[in-house]
């Protein structure tokens, strides 16, 4: 058998085994509600406010403004659906892209069912968004945008600087989906004007089930969960204390290993990239060349069917997806290929490789002798002698 070669990171990443170290005495011994007054409700509510205190200092918020929830969908749900709920008075009007996760286009679209208008902004052909388009859009009635922070299928990197200064100026508020960023890119609220901000612990080589959103201080955000006080009452339930902890170790990593892990992914991406243009005919390379997530690779075959490219790389042991994880099983187009334009006969050849820093040259290597062979194969050319 061949080795494993996972290149699907932006889907989930492998839990550090530093993670599942810290995560281990609250799913053991240390079983105590951090809502009760006893000594064990005492060690988890120490243990939780620890966590949240970590990944804070790390994004350089205050803890009162870290909200922990079930991942990165529901941290996008409850600042959308929650600040436009709140803000209807002012107005019925969101401004979102049309490259977004579905976990922010789809809680647009139920705004929409309840009557909301959401502009769905055009990007180009890189999938940056279309700033001039933004400020035609924003209205007296415009109460919040949300605009994600790195692409999860293209890798693309948006001016989230540009976009909430903008929004800051009109006394609008800012999202971003930052799922994709925090972790591998350095992610500061005190430098960014940005308001509210979803993450999930899975990204970052933490638990899946976990993760947080980020309501800068000045914002009053409703509470999403009713019941008890958890979260200052505003996501009720008994805390997932270990995933908790688990994320925030897994966060700390990260950051101390960010430098080096985006200098190592950028040059093994951009290896992999000049490779397979050079090496493969009538492929597109998408997104934005250099404005993008250290690790994501992202290309279009003209001629061939992704869904039996990734069986055949899967053959070969190579794991990589087609469009978004999250569309498995559609054989539609992925709505961030549409928007950025690739061309017909590329489209439906789309493959994304997302690499991790476990992730060797060797591993590329043998990843770009089975596209080249695979894609000969299915666009009917005989495989090449390799
Ligand atoms: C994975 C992902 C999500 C969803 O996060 P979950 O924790 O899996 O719910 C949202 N947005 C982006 C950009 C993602 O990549």
């Amino acid at each position: 058998m061949s080795e494993e070669i996972y290149l699907d990171h932006a889907a989930t990443t492998q839990m550090w085994p530093e993670v599942k170290a810290a995560m281990e005495p609250y799913l053991t011994e240390k079983f105590g509600n951090a809502s009760t007054a006893y000594d064990m409700g005492k060690e988890a509510k120490k243990a939780l406010e620890e966590a949240r205190g970590t990944i804070a200092g790390l994004l350089d918020a205050k803890s009162e403004e870290i909200f922990f929830t079930s991942g990165g969908s529901e941290s996008d749900n409850w600042a959308i659906k929650s600040i436009a709920g709140e803000k209807k008075h002012i107005g019925r009007h969101i401004i979102t892209s049309k490259v977004e996760h579905h976990a922010v286009l789809n809680s647009c679209r139920y705004l929409e069912e309840l009557g909301y208008e959401v502009s769905y902004l055009d990007v180009d052909e890189y999938g940056v968004v279309d700033m001039e388009q933004l400020r035609e859009e924003l209205s007296p009635h415009t109460t919040l945008i949300t605009v994600m922070y790195g692409n999860n299928e293209i890798g693309t990197v948006e001016p989230i600087a540009d976009i909430g200064n903008l929004a800051r100026q009109k006394g609008i508020l800012f999202h971003t989906d930052a799922v994709q960023a925090v972790g591998q890119l350095p992610v500061s609220v005190r430098r960014l004007p940005i308001d509210l901000m979803s993450a999930s612990g899975h990204k970052f080589h933490g638990p899946k089930g976990v993760g947080f959103l980020y309501v800068r201080g000045e914002v009053g955000i409703p509470s999403f969960i009713h019941g008890g006080g958890q979260e200052t009452g505003k996501r009720a339930g008994t805390e997932n204390i270990a995933s908790i902890v688990g994320m925030a170790e897994a966060l700390k990593l990260s950051c101390r290993k960010m430098q080096k892990n985006y200098q190592y992914l950028t040059r093994l991406r951009n290896y992999f990239v000049q490779r397979v243009l050079r090496e493969i005919a009538d492929v597109t390379y998408n997104g934005h060349p250099y404005m993008r997530l250290p690790g994501n690779v992202n290309f279009s075959f003209a001629g061939v069917d992704a869904t039996a490219l990734l069986v055949l790389l899967e053959e070969d042991n190579i794991r990589a997806s087609a469009g978004s994880a999250c569309n498995t099983g559609e054989t539609r187009v992925s709505h961030v290929i549409e928007a950025i334009g690739v061309p017909k006969a590329y489209e439906a050849g789309t493959v994304r490789f997302t690499m991790g820093a476990e992730n060797t040259v060797k591993q590329i290597d043998v990843t770009i002798r089975s596209l080249k062979r695979n894609v000969a194969l299915l666009r009917g050319n005989p495989p090449e002698n390799d």
